[in-house]
């Protein structure tokens, strides 16, 4: 792993003094690839701070367009930039932040083989879509890859955050969810109050760079759930459903550290 430079060890100093991080958990976070799948409401808040953190290389992943209605909540993107692609629009707010960072992108949604070389290659993947047909996609090939899944969603009042770590014995997002739930449910169609993607995009952040430094009691295995009505957050234990057709057929590997 590359030594911090000096101008990192200044930057990144308010991280490096918390003793859960120190100098080693920095120069892992630099080091890192994370996978970012929506570059939306959740995606904005979570490219934002793992760029402003220091994570060495981002894969921003979305195949949609800015649009006026988005702009609301995803404060990634601008007025300017409204008809751009949204992970173009994302990559040169995330540059002007942290021109340290190596930022890759692609404009489309990635087939089954594309998704699964991107999963390979990142340390942590975190989904930020908004569609279940990608989310069910996105723990299969994390689950095959061994790559730890830092999942989030937000709708209305309402958000939750979970992490799968991808190894045997831990629960997978299909555990939660069967394909064919009646989930429709989408914030174009529902609505969204703006700060509350903030609030749950902040917290796959938080999960996301404790993985990468290795510190900290990581969510695994646990669901958090915000009502921001009542500003109520609670954690529930997840657990695995012995029958789930991902976690019991993949062969996920004993351990992946
Ligand atoms: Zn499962």
């Amino acid at each position: 792993m590359q030594e911090l430079t000096d101008q990192q060890l200044l930057r990144y100093s308010r991280q490096i003094m918390l003793p859960n991080i120190d100098v080693e958990g920095q120069e892992r976070i630099c080091a890192a690839r994370v996978l970012i799948i929506g570059l939306g409401g959740l995606g904005c808040p979570v490219a934002l701070y793992l760029a402003a953190a220091g994570v060495g290389e981002l894969v921003l992943v979305d195949d949609d367009q800015v649009e006026l209605s988005n702009l609301q909540r995803q404060v990634l993107h601008t007025e300017a930039r409204v008809g751009e692609t949204k992970v173009a629009s994302a990559a040169q707010a995330l540059r002007e932040i942290n021109s340290q960072v190596r930022i890759h992108t692609r404009a489309e949604r990635l087939t089954a083989e594309a998704l699964q070389a991107e999963v390979a290659k990142a340390q942590v993947v975190v989904d930020c879509s908004d569609n279940f047909t990608t989310r069910f996609a996105l723990n299969a090939a994390c689950m095959a890859a061994g790559t730890p899944l830092v999942s989030g969603a937000a709708i209305r009042m309402e958000g939750q955050v979970s992490v799968f770590l991808a190894k045997a014995g831990e629960p997978c997002y299909q555990c939660l969810y069967k394909i064919g739930d009646d989930e429709q449910l989408s914030c174009s169609e529902s609505g969204v109050l703006a700060p509350v993607v903030g609030l749950i995009g902040s917290v796959q952040a938080t999960e996301t760079l404790k993985i990468l430094a290795g510190q900290g009691a990581s969510l695994a295995g646990h669901l958090l759930l915000l009502d921001a009505n009542t500003m109520d957050w609670r954690k529930l234990k997840l657990r695995r459903d012995p029958a789930c057709p991902v976690c019991s057929t993949h062969h996920i590997q004993p351990d992946n550290e």
